[in-house]
């Protein structure tokens, strides 16, 4: 496989200025040595600058849809290049934010009317806890500041989603600087005592619903998510679904909280909304929501709060193009079948394995927890402090067997792009059997 655009700078002289300048992220720097190089792509496939193929398993970073060049996603592209790369919302409007504006209503569960743009899960989720809060003081409630969240919640690394975060290892430093939040079990007992204690504190209970990704793919009992609907109504709580990581097909259904007929007030997505291309997000909030903001300047209820990038044309281009392939291309049916697949293929080749001590799957999202030995019962809920290493050897070594995974501590999480084929996903998990074998043992 040749290359059309030869590289400006040979590998081993990127490698040195990758460890010279780059600071990468969740890395310790100081154990950080030859990266590998991503230098192109192609379907479900990323290539090294040294032409080495591997199997994209983790849909780059839990982003990827399609699969990586797809046409009609670089066609959409290219087309909007030739118009306009960024212009602004604030004060003006462009063409495609509004068409996708109306396209994720149109998916979207019933009742989410209103789309606030913004670049990152975390902002996403910044927005909605920002309209939140806004929100009650607007309705007069102003006693109304707590968030409820579950233990172990992954909502992004800036500040407010640090604080509705709960996970000890990334966030128990940053603690003096935040505000506090009350987390809770993924149980109908915790959510029950915490409603009933903090109810009319709460201004909103934000959630990854059916399933926590980075906490390590915590499956929440069936109900949960619908008792937490109820409950928020009963009590005047707001509804935050993060839906960063499930939303787009990832777990089955357009977004998770589908499954159990739930609508959230507010809806934050990003991750797989550009369908893997260019960093975008959004929050989708119902009239009630949206309806409080309302009132002449003076009143003071503008929701005072956007970034530079907000709405990005070119971002949004691809948004559209990407929703309209779920259409095209049968993207959710077609992605049962892999689902299904994927059950069959763990329950034969994974669950058996002796260093395995669960396996984990919602949709095409799966944690296959290693355990030193599966007679010794293990907490559940820290996948980053229990054999911390044995998944990223995990990882390493699937490297040679031309697989690309990231792991969450201790568990080794399979999240392909949608648009995996059924070869690849025997590829994909019979490559991984064989690295967890050959690392741990049989
Ligand atoms: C990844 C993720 C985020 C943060 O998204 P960024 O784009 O990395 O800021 C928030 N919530 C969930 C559930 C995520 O998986």
């Amino acid at each position: 496989m040749t290359t059309d655009h030869p590289m400006s700078v040979h590998p081993g002289l990127l490698a040195e200025l990758d460890q010279a300048h780059v600071w990468h992220p969740f890395t310790q720097m100081q154990e950080w040595t030859a990266p590998l190089i991503i230098d192109r792509a192609e379907g479900n496939e990323l290539i090294d600058t040294a032409g080495q193929r591997y199997l994209d398993g983790i849909s780059s970073l839990w982003t990827n849809v399609h699969g990586h060049r797809h046409p009609k996603l670089d066609e959409a592209l290219r087309v909007q290049l030739d118009k306009v790369a960024h212009t602004t919302l604030l004060g003006l409007s462009n063409v495609p934010s509004i068409e996708l504006a109306a396209k994720l209503v149109e998916v979207a569960p019933a009742g989410l009317t209103r789309v606030f743009y913004s670049d990152s899960g975390s902002t996403a989720v910044e927005v909605a806890l920002k309209m939140a809060f806004q929100f009650h003081r607007q309705k007069g409630s102003e006693t109304r500041t707590r968030f409820l969240a579950l233990i172990d919640a992954y909502h992004g690394d800036t500040v407010g989603a640090v604080s509705v975060g709960g996970m000890e290892l990334f966030h128990s430093i940053f603690r003096p600087m935040l505000f506090g939040a009350t987390h809770i079990p993924p149980t109908l007992e915790a959510l029950e005592a915490a409603f009933a204690q903090h109810g009319p504190e709460l201004a909103a209970f934000i959630v990854e619903p059916l399933v926590q990704g980075a906490a390590g793919m915590l499956l929440q009992p069936p109900g949960f998510l619908a008792r937490a609907r109820q409950l928020c109504d009963a009590h005047g709580v707001l509804l935050i679904c993060d839906e960063v990581a499930t939303g787009f097909g990832r777990t089955g259904t357009m977004f998770a909280c589908q499954q159990e007929q739930v609508a959230p007030d507010l809806l934050c997505l990003a991750k797989g909304i550009s369908g893997g291309y260019l960093p975008l997000a959004a929050t989708l909030a119902n009239e009630r929501v949206y309806q409080a903001f309302l009132g002449p300047f003076a009143s003071k209820r503008t929701f005072f709060h956007g970034h530079t990038y907000t709405g990005n044309p070119l971002a949004c281009a691809v948004g559209l193009a990407s929703l309209r392939l779920f259409e095209e291309e049968q993207v959710l049916e077609r992605t049962a079948t892999r689902i299904a697949e994927l059950r069959r293929l763990l329950d034969a080749h994974i669950a058996p394995l002796s260093h395995v001590g669960d396996v984990r799957q919602c949709g095409l999202m799966v944690g296959i927890e290693l355990v030193r030995d599966r007679g010794i019962p293990h907490p559940p809920l820290v996948p980053y402090l229990y054999e911390e290493t044995m998944g990223a050897k995990v990882c390493v070594d699937l490297r040679r067997r031309g697989v690309m995974l990231r792991p969450l501590g201790s568990v080794v999480v399979l999240m392909p792009p949608l648009s995996i084929t059924a070869d690849e996903l025997v590829r994909l998990v019979e490559s991984t059997r064989a690295s967890i074998v050959a690392v741990c043992g049989a």
